[in-house]
Parts: structure tokens; sequence; C-alpha cells
């Protein structure tokens, strides 16, 4: 019997290195006219990936961007900054602060505060883009895509967190035709590609005119969220419209079913019980996270001119409550372009800030940061369980913090994936995850963070 040969694409897919951006089918360009690459959801995975056709072993399988089989982290640094790093844990950095938009109405329909849409809606004002390429929800949850936003109006589209699959590259081919000066807002992974990108394009340096990334802890599939909903009597199959991030900060699950006018609010991790906690976390950081979200050394958002997320510290969680709820967004400004950019907005009044130092903002991001960096360990271990991981070259320096931690993390959240999501694990998932909490992920974490203490002699 002879074996399928699959596409380079199909490969990527098979061995869990996809993450579903969709820049592959955005660039996909091949002397073949036959040969096409369409973004398809598949619900067998719940979540996007390349459908690759008119393609066979004979024709040659065509050129494209990838930023999930393969991630060189010196590479892009020294692209796109010219230089490494001073601090692998950060990535490249020129300030650290908190931000809230001043516009309240905004600030209150972000997910944090508001930094993203205040600094589009400035540069539209100011006329320095003609467009803005975000990621806005659907008309129902699997729509989810990336779209170019043409004026300031349109800004309102693209408040909130989407924590599911959603199809970044859609409108990006047309982008990418067009000559006109935009920004362009991503996850670290997709600002990653898009630099990639624009290594082999440099016309599109000089009509990028700020590349902006979400921090992100990775993505899961609708499946997962189903199996949080599952838990108040929700069938994922029922949502027709979901948002993550409603009401005060860091706020709660709103959803409306079909057929429905009414939003019901569901918490996430404030204002709920420890059980149900569990639940959150074994549906949204457990078995239903991308393979390759885990396996992925770039929580931060590197390669942005600017990265944002939120200051999850007990200081921002007091203030916030004391501000009606309304958040702040955690920033690292990484170029001069974008450090001048905000030292404007706050000049101008546009932008609020509140001091945040470098190790608060590391603190912010906890041991998803700590494990992320750790990339080359996740793919070790993927290797161990059989897996072929993305080819990573993480920054210098990372592995002389690699520690046993790492590894133990590591295979937790790897088994979870590989695990087979049959009627008896779903039930046993938040009993395991309290176990994991209590006996194997935080005595690993306490007993390593003491043990370098000791060794660094503090
Ligand atoms: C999948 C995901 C994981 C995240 N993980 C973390 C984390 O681990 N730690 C942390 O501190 N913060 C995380 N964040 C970031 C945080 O939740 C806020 O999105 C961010 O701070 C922006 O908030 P804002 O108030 O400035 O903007 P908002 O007005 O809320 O605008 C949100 C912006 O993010 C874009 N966006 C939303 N979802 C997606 C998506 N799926 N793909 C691409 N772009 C998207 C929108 O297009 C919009 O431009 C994550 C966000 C996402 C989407």
């Amino acid at each position: 019997m002879t074996a399928v040969v699959l596409h380079p694409l199909e490969t990527i897919v098979k061995r869990g290195q996809c993450m579903g951006c969709g820049l592959c089918a955005a660039t996909f360009r091949s002397h073949n006219k036959g040969v096409a690459v369409t973004m398809t959801f598949d619900s067998s995975t719940g979540t996007y990936r390349p459908e690759v056709s008119g393609w066979s072993e004979l024709v040659e399988p065509g050129t494209f961007i990838c930023p999930g089989a393969q991630m060189d982290m010196r590479e892009v640094s020294q692209q796109v900054f010219g230089s490494q790093p001073d601090d692998p844990v950060t990535g490249m950095l020129l300030g650290v602060r908190a931000v809230c938009s001043s516009d309240q109405a905004e600030r209150q329909r972000a997910a944090s505060g508001g930094a993203i849409p205040a600094i589009l809606r400035h540069l539209f004002e100011q006329k320095l883009i003609d467009a803005a390429y975000c990621v806005v929800s659907g008309a129902e949850p699997r729509d989810a895509g990336g779209r170019i936003i043409r004026n300031a109006t349109e800004l309102n589209l693209i408040h909130g967190s989407i924590y599911h699959p959603a199809d970044f590259g859609r409108e990006l081919a047309e982008l990418l035709s067009e000559d006109y000066r935009f920004a362009i807002v991503g996850l670290p992974c997709q600002i990653a590609g898009f630099r990639m990108l624009s290594a082999k394009q440099p016309e599109l340096r000089q009509r990028c005119v700020i590349t902006i990334s979400t921090f992100c802890g990775g993505i899961n599939t609708f499946d997962g969220v189903s199996y949080y909903l599952e838990a108040f009597g929700i069938a994922g199959s029922e949502v027709a419209e979901i948002r993550y991030r409603e009401g005060p900060w860091p706020g709660r699950i709103s959803l409306r079913l079909a057929g429905e006018s009414e939003y019901r609010s569901i918490p996430r991790i404030r204002g709920n019980s420890r059980w149900r906690i569990m639940r959150y976390m074994a549906a949204f950081q457990g078995g239903w996270m991308l393979k390759r979200c885990r396996i992925c050394p770039d929580q931060l958002g590197d390669f942005a001119d600017i990265s944002v997320g939120d200051p999850h510290l007990p200081r921002f969680r007091h203030m916030c409550a004391e501000e009606n709820g309304a958040g702040y967004s955690a920033m690292i400004t990484r170029t001069t372009v974008a450090e001048t950019l905000i030292a404007k907005m706050l000049e101008l009044g546009l932008l609020r800030e509140k001091p945040l130092s470098r190790d608060e903002l590391v603190a912010s991001q906890s041991y998803t940061l700590d494990n992320r960096r750790q990339a080359n360990v996740y793919a070790q271990v993927d290797r161990l369980l059989g897996g072929i991981p993305p080819h990573l070259t993480v920054y210098e320096g990372i592995d002389r913090r690699t520690a046993l931690r790492h590894y133990v993390c590591a295979c937790l959240d790897l088994l979870k994936i590989v695990l087979p999501k049959t009627a008896l694990i779903r039930r046993l998932l938040p009993y395991w995850q309290v176990f994991e909490y209590l006996f194997l992920r935080f005595p690993f974490l306490l007993i390593g963070n003491r043990l370098m203490k000791i060794l660094r002699g503090r």
C-alpha cells in the first residue's frame, strides 16, 4: 500500500503545530494556479485549519508564512529590533506601565483598560492610519475573525477578548493587497507571523504604522467552553453569542442562547465557587487548549511595538473596584515609535497612567509566563509523548532558568491535551484539577522558588 503524501500544511496540522491563525492562507503563493489554501472550521477538532485543494505530490507545494511550525525568537528579535533583549523574560522592553483610556465608556466596554481602542482611535483621528486590522466577534461564536476597520466609529466592534478560535487571517489578503497605512492588532503568534511576512515583503514595514499584541495564555477549542457551560446547564451548541469579559473588571461571561433575547451572566474566577473555578481551569487552562498554544515561547507579544494585557495584581483589583469596576491595561512599549506615541497620548490626556514595575508585570502573569518561556521543555515532553513539536529557538539565557517544576507542568499540561475527553474523564477533570493544585503544580512552584532563592543566596 502506498503512503499518502501530505502537503506541508497538512503535516503541520497533523502534528498539532497549527493554531489556526490563517496566515498561511493569506500569504499562500503557488506557480500552479490550481492549488489553493482556504481556512475552514473543523468541527472534529473545534478549531480553524487550512484546507489545501488542487495539490498532488507532483506539484511544488507553494510558499506560505507559518508561525506555528517554526518560531525562532532570536531571529525575529534581530529582524524587528536589530538586537536581542537584555531581559529574556519580558523580551525587548523600553517602557512598562499600567494605563487606561480616558474615555470612560470605552474603558467599560473593553476587556482591560481600553488601551487598544484608545490608541487606534487616536491614530484614526490624527489621520496617521487609514485602517486597523483587528479580530471581531461574528454573528455567532464560530464566526469570529479578522476584519479591516476603516474608521474610528467601527472601533465599537473590537472590544473584548475572544478566548475561542478565530479566523485571524480572514481579511488579511485584502489588507496586504492594498496600499494604505494601517495598524495591526493580534495575538503574539499572529504578530510574530506578521513580522516574518514583513521580513519577506519590506514594503509592509512602510505601510504598517504600529503593531499591537495582546498578552496571550492560549486559545481553547469551543468544546472546552461548552464543557464549562455544561456546569450551568447550558449546551454549547445553543449559544448564539458569547462575550468573555463583560461588566466590572476582570469581567464575567455574558451569553445569549439561540432564540432568546435575554443575556445570561456567568462568573469566571471572581465571584465563583471554588468548585466551579476548578471546572473553569479545567475548561480554559487544560485539555482543550490548542497543543501549539501549550508549546508557545511567547506570552507577552514579544515582537509587537506595544503589548497589552491585564495587571492581575491585588493593587489593581482594589483600584478597579474603587473605580466602579473599570479596568487597567498592563502595557509594554518595545520601540521608540511606540514609546513616543504613548508619551504623546499621555500628554494629551487620552490615556491615564499608573506605575507598574517590570517585576510586577512579570508577577501579574504568574506561572503562565514562567512556563511559556520554557517552551523548549514542553517541546521535549511532547517528543517523549510521541509528538513532533514545532521547531523553536528561545532567547539565550532561558535554559539557565529551567527547573524541575517546568517538566512537571509540561507533563501535566500536555497529558491533559492527549487524554481522550470521554464522559468519565470529563466527570473526573475537576477532581483531578483539585489534586493537581494541592499536590503537584503549586508545591513544585513553591519548592522551586524557595530553592532558587537559597541558591542565589537571598
Ligand atoms: C486569547 C487571549 C488570551 C489572553 N491571555 C491573556 C493573558 O494570559 N494575560 C493577560 O494579562 N492578558 C491576556 N489577554 C489580553 C487581555 O484579555 C485583553 O485582551 C487585552 O488586555 C486588550 O484589552 P483592551 O482593554 O486594551 O482592549 P479591548 O477594547 O478589549 O480590545 C481587545 C482587542 O483584542 C483583540 N482580540 C480579542 N480577541 C482576539 C483574538 N482571539 N485574536 C486576536 N485579537 C483578539 C480585539 O480585536 C481588540 O483589538 C488575552 C487575550 C486573548 C484574546
